[in-house]
């Protein structure tokens, strides 16, 4: 079995989470998530090294200066940056898992044009609104960086169509299936 990249974007708050936690425990194959970079602050309750590597923004510019990302972006405006990095993805392919980056739409594109093979999917809400609904139900957020959330949010589900798969979260079952069942054709 080839090992594989899969690429999952799709709005904040759309439970791409709940979603790839099911997937990892039910699909059987051997799939690892790729941890992040960011210069976004920890919140309550996340681990540095697990949830991402939180780093200062000079500890990240110096990385992305020496090419160790395989690809980075502004995320949410201006200042707040996220990255995949170049070394734990390379390792872990080599090693033979599937790995699963979980990253934004312009991370996606960089991503294919570098692993033309990625398997790129989109997991999108029932509709607008139930997205809205759960970002501003969140709490975690100051209200500024929940608006700029949010409309980022929106700007990303109109990149839906430039995904080979699209999944909507809507009934949880249905798309932890749509899932394995995709990644599985791809085995
Ligand atoms: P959060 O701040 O809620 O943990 O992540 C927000 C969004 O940042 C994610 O939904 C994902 O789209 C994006 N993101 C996380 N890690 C990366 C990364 O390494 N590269 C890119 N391009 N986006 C990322």
């Amino acid at each position: 079995m080839k090992p594989k990249l899969l690429v999952v974007s799709g709005p904040s708050g759309v439970g791409k989470g709940t979603l790839l936690k099911r997937v990892f425990t039910e699909s059987g194959l051997p799939l690892t998530m790729s941890v992040s970079a960011t210069t976004r602050k920890p919140r309550p309750g996340e681990i540095n090294g697990v949830h991402y590597q939180f780093l200062s923004e000079e500890e990240f510019e110096k990385k992305r200066n020496t090419g160790e990302f395989l690809e980075c972006f502004e995320v949410f405006g201006k200042g707040t940056w996220y990255g995949t990095l170049r070394y734990t993805v390379e390792q872990e392919l080599a090693a033979g898992k599937w790995v699963v980056l979980e990253i934004d739409v312009q991370g996606a594109r960089a991503v294919k044009d570098q692993f033309p093979d990625a398997v790129l999917l989109f997991i999108e809400p029932k509709d607008a609104d139930v997205l809205k609904e759960r970002l501003l139900g969140r709490g975690t957020e100051t209200e500024d960086a929940m608006q700029q959330r949010l409309a980022t949010a929106l700007e990303e589900l109109q990149h839906a169509h430039e995904f080979e798969y699209r999944i909507i979260n809507d009934d949880l079952e249905i798309a932890v299936k749509q899932f394995i069942d995709i990644i599985k054709s791809k085995s």
